[in-house]
């Protein structure tokens, strides 16, 4: 909206700046207590509360400063860049999932493995450690096989029950 202001003409600019500090002017005067506070700002000019008023009201409806710039900036480029939108695919559900969505887990780490046995046994079922597992995805490091889980899948064994999506519960 400050860059809309911004572009306008002075004249528009003008207005606009008048309104916004007539209707900050009631706001701040309609507050139940302010009737007292209204009085005191109005003759202690030098206790610098006016000063501050205006201060505020220097700054309202002004550009944001470089510094706020580059921070918004950095903040979309975190949330944005490739580590953030790189897609993971949970090892429990198979269902392909943004990177804050999910956990690196040991395989023979996760917790009520007998929940992601099948209640129906296939013959096409690879089952690791005896658990049915989406095995593409997992990575051997230092011996060990690891895979990514979601945090809806994480809290349900934690829970000691079955993920509703998981591929042992059929899906
Ligand atoms: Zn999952």
């Amino acid at each position: 909206m400050l860059e809309r202001v911004v572009t306008l003409p002075l004249e528009l600019q003008d207005k606009v700046r008048t309104l916004a500090r007539e209707k900050h002017m009631k706001i701040l005067f309609s507050k139940p207590d302010s009737t007292i506070q209204n009085d005191s700002i109005m003759d202690t000019d030098e206790c610098g509360v006016v000063e501050e008023h205006e201060c505020d009201e220097d700054l309202f409806l002004k550009a944001a400063s470089e510094t706020v710039m580059h921070q918004c900036i950095s903040e979309f480029i975190d949330v944005t860049g490739n580590e953030a939108v790189q897609q993971h695919v949970c090892m429990v559900c198979a269902r392909e999932m943004w990177s804050r969505e999910v956990e690196q887990y040991a395989v023979d780490n996760i917790l009520n493995k007998q929940c992601l046995l099948p209640a129906d046994f296939h013959p096409a079922h690879k089952s690791t450690f005896s658990m049915l597992l989406e095995t593409a995805i997992m990575q051997k490091i230092c011996g060990r096989l690891y895979g990514d889980v979601c945090h809806d899948c994480s809290c349900a064994l934690n829970d000691n029950k079955a993920p509703t999506l998981s591929l042992s519960n059929g899906m």
